[in-house]
């Protein structure tokens, strides 16, 4: 764009909203001012973002940012000025509550540019009436670059997360990625591989405020719709992806000469990480968040676990999306917001390293066990505040007076935990580490902030205050004379009152006038004349006063912005100075919140386990899965007060001559706790593999690599797939990845189609579980057809809810026992649910007629004819030496429906259904 210049240049006038305007716009003859030159400029750096710049006390958006803008927020879009002869549309959004609107458009997806005033107006002013104040953006917001804790949720951690991906060197390796991910407002930073098959559980684990991309990648046909259907999707130009540069990229942020100092790492994980850091640096512009260096995750050592598992076993929030009834709600007993942080972390990501599990429950035992000190801990550990975003507030310089107190007060809890630590009888390894963690800090620090830091402290440090009267004797002085000058102007004011006979006479202050003399406008005629007109000099005559200033009290004023702008000055000094402080000794406060955090979600899991009588579980190597007296951690806890939780026992260890584990198929009515029962032993395995205790008896699980969770049937409408299809979709990609260590929980698969498909599917499932995946599972169905294979498939077990009729009324008993359901009492529990007396008297009918019929042909020959039953019963030892049958699942292991549109997905399945229906005839 070509800009005219020509004309006159307006004055700039940023202190006053209406009066910038004239300064931006230009003229109708299409002429564009410096200061619209300025703007123009700046906007045409940073295209992709709103740019919000600065004038005065409001941050001002143009053109179409305004628009966008007045939409997002439901702010007045203006028209101000003209621009090439066109108006100029633009909204603005004051200074000080600019969080609230920032925090509104990054949640829908925007980016801000944060353009400041870099010198003060009269500076300006100083190069010529006409300069414009100097400018430049300061920050880029994005989702995953925040740190105001006004924009984030306390108890979760924000990532950005970098992807990089290496091409497959043959086709079938498979593409390789390597994911880095950091919080810039925690400085944690980690970097991790994982293969493509695993990528959607890695980013659900991690739930990214925003991920990062290179341009290819963004592009590439298989991927774009899934990064379509994830938030906050930011591609980049190469060279942000450039793995030649990366290592020196990183290394030069650390200031170090090479990062092998950091660790082992790949050259895609250098890439993924360096992206990650020159984004930093991107939006951060000068500021150095306290990042951690790269820590390196070794793959497989979390449990994987994909999103729909996640989402289906609600584990840090609800199906309907909210915390509240999650898992993680009711297991969060943490008193800071780090360790709520933390305990979500663990959540998200449960161990694999039985020693290293077994670490976090010898710490959880030894609080459990001393609940004295578990209780004093936790009073501690409540007067913590959060240090790791304090801390990194002060490091990009939006840290305020409070952050630099969080510090002071999180470091002497710490010494106060660490010396109350010293008198555990045998601490565990993870709690000496957190308590020398919390010894390393200088108390001297501490004590220096302490000395420091006033009682009451203001919010923000331009408000000045906050630093205590005798630590400074530079800023005591300035004080005392601001506030000397302050009772001068009272002695003034009375002497003005006295001399002028004006008892009313008042000395007043504000922003444009700033001190002056009022009188009513009764006695404004007094002083208007002689004598007093030889003192009072007239500044404003208001409907009802007149206002003088005079050279004295002009003076005096002089002296009194002097000595406060002095005051302010050398604390806004040592603010910085303190701050310095804290950056330097960043990485020892870092550890200190870490150990903080570990403490308080050990010290919470304590409790709960107190709370709720959970026990320690054995975690080990094997393939057992033994749960004693199980129960459902939100069940039981939604159910205090109602009646009582039945436990349950589940066990699903390889039987004696086996090497893998048992599949149950569990049966019952509909209402009967089923899918309860299914639930409560998968978070059971999270919850000992995360490092907590669990409900029950007792349980001993042999480490699960792998989690799956599906319900049949679920709803997909917002991604526009049938229920079903759904439901067969998340059942391919078990299939296809589901191996010996892994646990698989199926609720009712098949529910989603007519009878006999359903229940085909659900055979067939069953089989490739047992045969090929031979992982543990958990089969709930009301096919009771199905209980049949235990006869085949010598790794079945069937298992019931058991129910009682009474009266012709179905008992919930709760209770699992061996055995299979012999019935679905349909009819009864639509009964319960209320349904009007005259259609269940005509079901009962129905169903009577139904059954008599079915006598004729009894449920066994129903069985036998369903294809995939004869082909099972033809090569009942092992179906896959059938040749037909080995087809049928080389099919379904090829598919990966994870590169599938649904409509590839629903051709794939009608074809696997014509091989079935070929090989059977
Ligand atoms: P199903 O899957 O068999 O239809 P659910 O597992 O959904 O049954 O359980 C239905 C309801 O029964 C649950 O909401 C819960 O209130 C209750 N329930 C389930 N299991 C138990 C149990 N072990 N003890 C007590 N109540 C239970
Ligand atoms: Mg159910």
């Amino acid at each position: 764009m070509t800009l005219a210049r020509s004309g006159p240049l307006p004055d700039e006038v940023p202190a006053d909203r209406n009066g910038a305007f004239g300064a931006l716009a230009g003229n109708d003859a299409g002429r564009v001012t410096p200061m619209m030159e300025q703007y123009l400029e700046i906007k045409a750096a940073n295209p992709d973002c709103l740019l919000f710049y600065r004038m005065g006390d409001f941050y001002e958006l143009f053109f179409a940012d305004a628009e966008v803008a007045s939409r997002a927020l439901g702010i007045v879009l203006t028209k101000r000025g003209k621009h090439l002869g066109r108006d100029i549309p633009m909204c603005g959004v004051p200074v000080e509550r600019s969080d609230e609107y920032l925090h509104r458009l990054i949640a829908l997806g925007h980016r801000v540019a944060v353009c400041e005033q870099l010198e003060d107006p009269a500076e300006a002013k100083k190069r010529g009436g006409k300069s414009v104040v100097r400018r430049d953006v300061v920050r880029l917001v994005t989702a995953g670059t925040l740190t105001e804790d006004t924009l984030l949720d306390a108890r979760r951690n924000n990532y950005l997360l970098a992807i990089a991906r290496a091409r497959a060197s043959s086709a079938e390796s498979g593409s390789q990625f390597a994911l880095a991910f950091l919080d810039i407002s925690t400085g944690e930073f980690r970097v991790t591989e994982c293969d493509s098959a695993a990528l959607g559980a890695e980013i659900a684990r991690l739930e990214p405020g925003e991920i990062i991309v290179s341009d290819a990648l963004f592009g590439d046909p298989e991927l774009a719709p899934y990064w379509r259907s994830l938030p906050a999707v930011m591609p980049l130009a190469r060279d942000v992806f450039d793995g030649a540069t990366a290592e020196r990229r990183l290394a030069a942020y650390f200031a170090v000469t090479t990062t092998e100092g950091f660790g082992t790492f790949s050259r895609l994980e250098l890439t993924a990480a360096a992206a990650c850091i020159t984004y930093v640096e991107r939006t951060q512009i000068g500021r150095k968040p306290p990042l951690s260096p790269p820590s390196r995750e070794a793959p497989g050592s979390t449990l994987i676990i994909d999103a729909a598992t996640r989402a289906n076993l609600e584990l840090a929030r609800t199906l309907a999306g909210e915390r509240r009834g999650s898992l993680l709600s009711v297991i969060d007993r943490t008193v800071t917001a780090a360790g709520s942080r933390l305990l979500a972390q663990r959540l998200s990501a449960p161990l694999t390293d039985p020693e290293s599990i077994g670490r976090r429950h010898d710490a959880v035992e030894a609080l459990l066990m001393d609940a004295a000190a578990r209780a004093d801990l936790r009073a501690r550990l409540a007067a913590a505040p959060d240090l790791a975003r304090a801390l990194a507030r002060l490091a990009v310089g939006r840290g305020g007076p409070r952050d630099l107190a969080a510090i002071r007060d999180g470091l002497t809890a710490g010494a106060d935990i660490a010396a109350r630590l010293a008198g555990l009888a045998q601490p565990p390894a993870e709690i000496m580490e957190a308590a020398s963690a919390l010894r390393d800090p200088d108390p001297a620090f501490a004590a220096e902030l302490a000395a420091a830091l006033a009682e009451e402290l203001p919010a923000f440090k331009r408000d000045g205050g906050f630093v205590r009267a005798g630590y400074d004797a530079a800023l005591d002085e300035a004080r005392a004379l601001r506030d000397e000058s302050r009772r001068v102007v009272a002695a003034l004011q009375a002497r003005y009152a006295e001399t002028t006979g004006v008892r009313a006479l008042k000395i007043r202050h504000n922003n444009v006038l700033g001190y002056f003399v009022e009188v009513t406008a009764q006695h404004g005629e007094k002083l208007l004349g002689p004598p007093h007109n030889g003192v009072f000099i007239h500044r404003q005559t208001l409907a009802g006063q007149v206002r003088f200033t005079t050279t004295e009290l002009a003076d005096l004023e002089a002296k009194i912005a002097s000595a406060a702008d002095r005051a302010l000055a050398i604390e806004l000094d040592r603010f910085e100075r303190l701050t310095a402080l804290v950056t330097a000794a960043g990485a020892g406060i870092k550890r200190a919140a870490e150990a903080l955090a570990v403490l308080d979600v050990t010290a919470g899991v304590a409790a709960l386990a107190v709370d709720h009588d959970y026990v320690r579980p054995e975690v080990t190597q094997t393939l057992e899965l033994i749960v004693e007296g199980g129960r459902h951690p939100v069940v039981e806890q939604a159910l205090r007060g109602g009646g009582p939780f039945i436990a349950n026992d589940c066990d699903l260890s390889p039987p004696s001559n086996a090497v893998c584990g048992r599949i149950w198929i569990v049966t019952g009515p509909n209402m009967a706790g089923k899918s309860t029962f299914l639930r409560q032993n998968a978070l059971i395995a999270v919850l000992a593999q995360m490092g907590s205790f669990v409900p029950a008896r007792r349980a001993r699980i042999g480490v699960v690599d792998r989690l799956f969770s599906r319900v049949g049937a679920a709803d997909d409408l917002a991604r526009g797939r049938s229920t079903f299809m759904v439901e067969m979709v998340e059942t391919a990609a078990i299939l296809n990845q589901a191996g010996p260590r892994s646990l698989v929980i199926l609720d009712e698969i098949g529910r989603g189609t007519a009878t006999f498909d359903g229940l085909s599917i659900a055979w067939a499932a069953i089989e490739h579980l047992h045969e090929s995946n031979r992982c543990r599972a958990l089969f709930a169905t009301h096919f009771h057809e199905l209980t049949a294979l235990a006869a085949k498939l010598p790794r079945l077990f069937n298992a019931t809810v058991r129910v009682k009729e009474w009266q012709g009324e179905v008992v919930f008993l709760h209770e699992v026992v061996p055995g299979a359901a012999d019935r679905s009492y349909g009819i009864q529990v639509a009964k319960l649910a209320g349904l009007p007396a005259a259609v269940i008297e005509r079901a009962k009918i129905v169903l009577a007629e139904i059954e008599a019929e079915d006598r004729t042909s009894p449920a066994r020959r129903l069985i036998d004819d369903l294809p995939l039953f004869s082909a099972a019963a033809r090569a009942p030892a092992s179906p896959r030496e059938d040749p037909a049958h080995a087809t049928l699942l080389a099919a379904i292991a090829a598919l990966n429906p994870d590169e599938m549109s649904p409509r590839e997905a629903l051709e794939a399945l009608y074809a696997l259904k014509l091989k079935a229906a070929r090989k059977e005839g």
